[in-house]
């Protein structure tokens, strides 16, 4: 079920109203900073693919920039519980978290964590691990960092393309490779290094309605790719992540991503992030709980490099439609809106993937 959080969002909603007196704004204002956003790093090293690298030196700039700001780096489960239970967070909070588990995190990051004494999840792949033991971080070194203080979580036996059916896959024969995908590989990790939160991160991010079901039918947490921070609003099993390395890496850029706050979403459509070939400009329509404490006006959506004005359908409710026909494969709208103080951002954003005529995509 999407939105499991939503009882939670709305009873919070409801208690807050939607009115504009200054005791409701207050309310509002407290509800939407339980908003905490979740740095995602790959590579940590200068000779590995640049999109989803970052060079150690800028790395230790990071967490050099969170002590200086006095961000309190929270373990993934601390930040789920106070997600689950509806506590605030402290006013500056992140999470950081890795995939794929490659060894450069060992030797570039993990010294620098303990270091700064911050907690971290690393997705793994346990049988990538296996295949190419030199690319990755082994299970001694997990259980080393482990004890420094990182949750080692699910990336899937594979880091296959999950949601792309195999030609002629029946769907029982889909269920029963999503899992060996998902169940499988916390078997493993649990074997090796006890039992561990049930948190997967999709490969690549991408997920569509039927994978998020099975999540929830297993009780996982699914962590994506795209971006904005981890409230009550988010979907269990879409839960966003600001992508930190590449051109991500830049601090002038991530440091208003830092502090930004989940804009109030009640619904929005279309869900299912994989859409028909034919589907070239999905209009976005997005329902919000609250706007008291947005300024409406100065909503904007962007894709990619292009800027879309949003349209306002009643009080609640905008749309949006690309202004270019999406890529094929992986793409997102960002939307964002000041908040009154004009200070931070709320945050929004939907995944979309575009197959090609043959229902593939790029990695
Ligand atoms: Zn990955």
């Amino acid at each position: 079920m999407k939105f499991k959080s939503l009882v939670l969002a709305t009873a919070l909603v409801s208690a807050c109203g939607d009115t504009a007196s200054q005791e409701s704004v207050a309310n509002s204002d407290k509800m939407t900073d339980n908003s905490i956003a979740i740095l995602q790093y790959h590579h940590v090293a200068e000779d590995t693919p640049a999109v989803t690298s970052i060079a150690p030196e800028r790395f230790e700039e990071h967490l050099k920039y969170l002590k200086d700001n006095n961000f309190v780096v929270l373990p993934i489960e601390e930040a789920h519980q106070r997600i689950e239970s509806g506590e605030s967070f402290p006013a500056k909070a992140v999470v950081i978290t890795f995939d794929d588990g490659y060894d450069n995190v060992y030797d570039n990051a993990a010294p620098l964590l303990k270091q700064y004494d911050m907690p971290y999840a690393v997705f793994v792949n346990p049988d990538l691990m296996q295949q190419s033991p030199s690319a990755y971080m082994s299970w001694e070194q997990l259980r080393t960092i482990q004890e420094q203080g990182a949750t080692i979580v699910n990336h899937g036996q594979t880091h296959a393309h999950l949601i792309r059916r195999k030609d002629g896959e029946s769907e029982t024969e889909w269920r029963e490779r999503m899992s060996y995908d998902v169940l499988s590989a916390q078997q493993a990790i649990d074997e090796k290094l006890g039992p561990q939160p049930k948190y997967f991160a999709y490969p690549f991010g991408e997920y569509d309605a039927d994978l998020q079901a099975l999540l929830d039918e297993w009780g996982f947490l699914g962590f994506a790719q795209h971006s904005g921070p981890w409230s009550p609003y988010s979907d269990p099993t879409a839960i966003t992540r600001f992508p930190a390395s590449g051109i991500y890496a830049n601090l002038k850029t991530l440091a208003p991503k830092l502090n930004s706050l989940a804009m109030p979403v009640a619904e929005y459509s279309p869900q299912e992030p994989l859409l028909e070939h034919q589907q070239t400009r999905p209009e976005l329509t997005v329902t919000l709980s609250s706007v008291s404490t947005l300024q409406k006006h100065a909503l904007q959506c962007y894709q990619g490099s292009h800027v879309l004005k949003p349209e306002w359908l009643s009080e609640r409710v905008f749309s949006v439609t690309p202004s270019a026909d999406l890529a094929i494969g992986r793409s997102r709208i960002n939307c964002t809106a000041p908040n009154k103080t004009g200070q931070a951002y709320y945050w929004f954003s939907a995944a979309f993937i575009r197959p090609d005529s043959n229902g593939s995509w790029p990695d």
